[in-house]
């Protein structure tokens, strides 16, 4: 006998998401896995381990995808690996429930040349619902194995393993699939392809077919890949899938992306049909999530419920959040309050009940309302509403330059409110045109993201408290309006350019678990606490900081002293001692002692008021007065918008600080909210522009430097920065102006 064959046999687990893939990757590999990062980004990679007859395979769980056209990120990753590393075999996980959707994949890694086994998952639910498959007559039809499993159980894990041996044993090349793709795309294909195998054009790494096929889809990675190996080649290669895209384009008003999808769906349907799958007549009408769709998706009611569904969704947050949000709002007030009592006057006292109490209590007091909201969301994304949404909203998006798929950028940086502009500027990445992706990352900034939400809810709760779910509503309608209508302008000028067809995928409806939407609601908001936390507090106190110093000139100081010692001198003797403590006079005082008091307390909280004037922060946000009283904000409004660059969570805690330092050992501290009701600076129409500016000013910094690594180049950081804050300013000035000649705001 032999030496045992130890060299390992790569086995790459392929299939869309939610198939099942994972679980059947740790149903084999059980504990002897580990995960990493694709190199250079922050796709995961998992590797495990499998031995059988002295034979020992490593297995790869590729990334879940649809298709393999290097639209995101994921499809990019899972095929380079198949071109690069050239699997023996890959175990294609499909969810047999949903067979013809999960075939489009197949389709794909067999066009690459690559052996598979179809691991048939999830026949269980398959069978439920009333669908069953004759995996013996699909493996004749595809000429690959196939077998069915219940990954969650492990059942078939053995005859799969065995499959995949015998084929990693066998070890022989397979031709790519060939798939016929219609009178127009056919002849032109075979031209490239035997220009390509002439040429050896890519040929170590694609098959020639392929390579074509990526040209007339105009896949940029192959372009750039194609354009470095051999430019005359790739330019003539252009030059065909040109010709052949403007005559599809003149002749059947579509895309060669479009036409390849539906042969390959066509020679699904075909591979299906005669007994391979078969459907009880019950199984069509169990089959609830197609009649449900016949409803949300229809063109009349789709979109009515669609608003009504949202306008839920508020109802929900706001009404059911209120309770706790006050309770929080009244403990950390109560907290100010003890540290005002208990701790001597002086920097320390100002830093903590100024600084940190208002600044991160300011935020944190809002945590309820942004696990309501992120609960909210958590269900319509896993039940799988929010992706006919997607769908329903592709024809509006189109009309504005983007894609069906800019929409779930636009959910995850607040579209329905509650947000973050930072994982939705990634979420661009599944947009392939670098337009309509570069248009939509651009304008998801405008929604109102978490961080904006506490600033609003703190302004309509004190200026329009009877209307909060309103508000809320319009002001959503308002940056949805905002962000379509900027776009399309900078689909027209700057980045003008073609649709790119939509093929999105509509998952299943499924019955969220509660475990599960208690999950996600957690990690999101546990990721908003932490940045409250952090970023925030180091932020507050910076600015506390640059509010605080330079402290007022001596003179100044002096002069308040001197004017403090005069009042006091005029009293009469008992009452000096008391007046120059601060004490409040007993009711049976004389009222000329009350006078002086009240004279005493106004001295104090001019002067605090002139310090913070005086301050660094102060004069940035007085010179920019200037500017500012056009749209009504004061040099305090100014000073937490710049902080609000920082993050928008600062515009509150800033405005905490700004307003807290006007007034100096009041009995009780007022909330933020009453201070600003009470404050003659502001009113409803004030609250209102100040609302649009923040929605529509400059992403905050983190955004930005998203942005420029998503880009590429910090010219659009820059761009996204200069564009936003112009635009809040002009729409602040004009809603501003045209309120006070109607009389709002008086
Ligand atoms: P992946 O996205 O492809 O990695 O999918 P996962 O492995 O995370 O599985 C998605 C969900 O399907 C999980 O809740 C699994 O427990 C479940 N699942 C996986 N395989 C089966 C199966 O064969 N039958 C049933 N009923 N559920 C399964
Ligand atoms: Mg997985």
């Amino acid at each position: 006998m032999g030496p045992i064959n130890r060299s390992e046999i790569l086995i790459a687990l392929a299939g869309n998401p939610n198939s099942g893939k994972s679980t059947l990757f740790n149903a084999i590999t059980g504990a002897r896995q580990h995960v990493g990062n694709y190199p250079g980004i922050t796709v995961e990679k998992k590797e495990g381990f499998y031995d059988f007859n002295g034979r020992s395979l490593r297995l790869v769980d590729l990334p879940g995808t649809y298709s393999l056209t290097a639209y995101s990120l994921e499809e990019r990753v899972a095929r380079e690996l198949l071109a690069n590393e050239r699997p023996a075999a890959v175990i294609n996980v499909v969810d047999a429930s949903n067979l013809e959707r999960n075939l489009y994949l197949t389709v794909q890694i067999l066009e690459m040349g690559i052996p598979v086994i179809v691991a048939l998952n999830m026949v269980d639910v398959a069978k439920g619902r009333g669908i069953e498959i004759d995996a013996q007559l699909l493996a004749e039809r595809l000429g690959f194995p196939v077998v069915p499993t219940v990954a969650r159980r492990g059942e078939g894990k053995t005859e799969l393993m065995e499959k995949v041996l015998a084929f990693a044993d066998e070890n022989q090349r397979r031709e790519p699939l060939r798939l016929y793709y219609g009178p127009d795309i056919d002849p032109v294909l075979d031209d490239m392809e035997r220009e390509i195998a002439a040429s050896g054009f890519l040929t170590e790494v694609y098959p020639p077919r392929w390579t074509a096929l990526k040209y007339l889809e105009a896949d940029e990675q192959i372009l750039d890949a194609g354009n470095a190996a051999d430019p005359e080649v790739s330019r003539r290669l252009l030059e065909k899938a040109h010709r052949v895209t403007e005559h599809i384009k003149a002749t059947l008003d579509s895309y060669p992306e479009a036409i390849i999808a539906d042969h390959r769906y066509g020679f699904i349907t075909a591979l299906l049909k005669g007994g391979v799958v078969r459907k009880s007549p019950r199984a069509d009408r169990l089959y609830l999530s197609d009649q449900i769709d016949k409803v949300l998706t229809n063109r009349f009611f789709g979109p009515l419920v669609m608003v009504l569904i949202l306008y839920a969704v508020y109802q929900f947050t706001f009404r059911y959040s209120e309770i706790p949000v006050n309770l929080l709002e009244k403990v950390f007030s109560a907290l100010g309050d003890w540290c005002l009592a208990t701790l001597p006057e002086g920097p320390l006292r100002s830093l903590l009940v100024s600084g940190i109490i208002d600044g991160v209590g300011g935020v944190l007091g809002f945590v309820p309302l942004i696990v309501f909201m992120f609960f909210a969301i958590a269900f319509l994304e896993d039940t799988g509403y929010l992706a006919r949404c997607a769908y329903m909203l592709d024809r509006i998006f189109r009309i504005f330059g983007l894609h069906g798929n800019s929409f779930m950028a636009y959910i995850i940086s607040g579209g329905i409110a509650g947000g973050c502009a930072v994982p939705g500027v990634m979420a661009t990445r599944t947009l392939r045109s670098s337009r309509e992706r570069l248009a939509t990352l651009l304008t998801v900034p405008f929604m109102n993201c978490g961080a904006k939400l506490p600033v609003f809810a703190l302004l309509i709760a004190s200026f329009f408290s009877e209307h909060r779910a309103q508000m809320m509503f319009l002001l959503t309608i308002l940056s949805w309006s905002m962000a379509l209508f900027l776009a399309k302008l900078i689909r027209v000028t700057l980045l003008k350019g073609p649709s790119t067809p939509f093929l999105l995928e509509l998952p299943p409806y499924r019955l969220p678990t509660f475990k599960g939407l208690l999950i996600h609601t957690w990690e999101r908001t546990w990721q908003y606490i932490q940045k409250a936390g952090s970023v925030i507090l180091a932020i507050s106190i910076l600015l506390w900081a640059l509010m605080t110093y330079p402290g007022l000139p001596e003179e100044r100081r002096e002069a308040f002293q001197a004017e403090r010692l005069a009042v006091v001198e005029a009293l009469p003797s008992p009452y000096r001692e008391a007046a120059a403590s601060g004490e409040p006079p007993d009711a049976g005082a004389p009222p000329a002692v009350r006078a002086a008091w009240e004279r005493l307390r106004a001295l104090d909280a001019g002067e605090s008021r002139d310090a913070l004037m005086y301050s660094f922060a102060g004069r940035m946000g007085r010179s920019l007065e200037a500017l500012t009283r056009w749209c009504g904000f004061d040099w305090r409004t100014n000073v937490a918008l710049v902080g609000g660059f920082a993050a928008k969570e600062v515009i509150i805690s800033t405005l905490g600080t700004a307003y807290s330092l006007g007034e100096t050992d009041s009995e009780e501290s007022l909330s933020l909210s009453r201070r600003l009701q009470k404050d003659p600076q502001w009113n409803p129409l004030v609250a209102l522009t100040a609302m649009v500016f923040i929605m529509l000013y400059s992403p905050c910094f983190v955004t930005v430097t998203c942005i420029v690594k998503e880009s590429g180049t910090w010219k659009w950081g820059l761009f996204s920065m200069v564009f936003s804050t112009t635009i809040a300013f002009i729409l602040a000035v004009l809603l501003y102006q045209i309120g006070r000649a109607l009389g709002f705001g008086a």
